[in-house]
């Protein structure tokens, strides 16, 4: 099969800069991995975080993008997880060492030498890619692509958060973007009632919240009705860490989902006492992947999605910092037509 030489890529050569696009050598599936011709990328906030030089280790330039759903055009030598056509998803987890007390204990996610989509490997925001097959993961019949993508970071990384909210009834989702419109759904589905905290003032993400069946809505500056058992933090403001303490009860844990936050003011010792819990979700596993990839089409999960062309990914990222997507930003890569079969 003819693969094309070069492919168009939106590249971050160093932080604070807009993604330039450019033509760039189509990469060579290595041992053990897929060549994937690139369908949809979801735009994540930690892709800001990376932008905007939050997050310290980038490989530079990298290009970002770690939600990605593609198909498979070749694969590497040893590769045989999947075949040429077979439609995969990769995310934010591209590799961990396998050998650590970490990895062998179940906890990947926090392997030291762990690789990140997007990150210390190049991403989806290109027309193809390369991926371990190893952290790849076969993607839900029944989902289009634009409307799986989300599901690769902002639901299977919500979903760790809120097992981590263990089995919390009545749960504060502070933030409502991507992952808790997802999650909001699957907490319904679990029986759980959500408490959606927005932006002081946003109506109609409370609208949003309220039509994917929160029980209610409110702006983050607000008492939510009822005592929480647990609350999610998927806004990255430090000062919501003392905010949903105060709304959580005794034993009850505030989760906070994203890979960066704002400093935490301090705060007195009283609204943590009571065994209250303040915890952190870093990454995910294969595991969880797995798992909530089997139960998204059960729920079912609908995702709502703002797509952009991959030309456009700077666009996307500006949207999503301001808080302008309903749902989640999804960059619609267009079609090789010399890559097809
Ligand atoms: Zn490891
Ligand atoms: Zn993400």
């Amino acid at each position: 099969m003819n693969t094309p030489a070069t492919m168009r890529a939106m590249v971050l050569d160093r932080p604070g800069q807009p993604l330039r696009l450019c033509a760039r050598p189509v990469p060579s599936p290595e041992p053990g991995q897929v060549l994937l011709r690139v369908r949809a990328c979801g735009v994540c906030r930690t892709d800001l975080h990376v932008v905007d030089g939050d997050l310290k280790e980038p490989k530079l330039p990298v290009v970002l993008g770690h939600e990605i759903v593609g198909e498979v055009v070749r694969t590497g030598e040893g590769a045989a997880a999947f075949r040429p056509g077979d439609r995969v998803g990769v995310p934010w987890l591209g590799g961990s060492c396998g050998r650590c007390d970490a990895c062998r204990s179940g906890r990947e996610n926090l392997c030291d030498a762990a690789l990140y989509t997007g990150y210390q490997r190049d991403g989806g925001f290109a027309e193809l890619c390369v991926a371990d097959e190893r952290f790849c993961f076969p993607v839900p019949e029944g989902y289009p692509d634009v409307q799986a993508a989300p599901l690769l970071c902002a639901g299977l990384i919500g979903w760790r958060a809120l097992r981590m909210a263990g089995d919390a009834q009545r749960i504060g989702f502070y933030g409502f973007g991507a992952a808790a419109h997802i999650l909001v759904q699957v907490a319904r589905y679990l029986g759980r009632e959500v408490y959606a905290l927005t932006r002081p003032g946003d109506a109609e993400a409370q609208a949003f919240a309220r039509r994917l069946g929160a029980a209610w809505a409110g702006g983050a500056d607000e008492t939510p009705p009822v005592a929480l058992d647990a609350a999610i933090l998927f806004a990255p403001a430090g000062e919501l860490v003392p905010k949903a303490l105060r709304e959580v009860r005794k034993g009850g844990t505030v989760v906070c989902a994203g890979i960066h936050m704002t400093d935490i003011p301090s705060f007195p010792y009283s609204i943590l006492w009571g065994e209250r819990v303040v915890r952190s979700v870093a990454n995910l596993t294969r595991e969880d992947g797995e798992e909530f990839l089997a139960l998204a089409p059960k729920v079912p999960v609908h995702t709502v999605v703002t797509t952009y062309p991959l030309e456009k990914a700077n666009e996307a990222l500006a949207d999503l910092r301001t808080g302008r997507i309903e749902g989640a930003a999804v960059l619609v890569v267009d079609p090789v037509a010399a890559t097809r079969q």
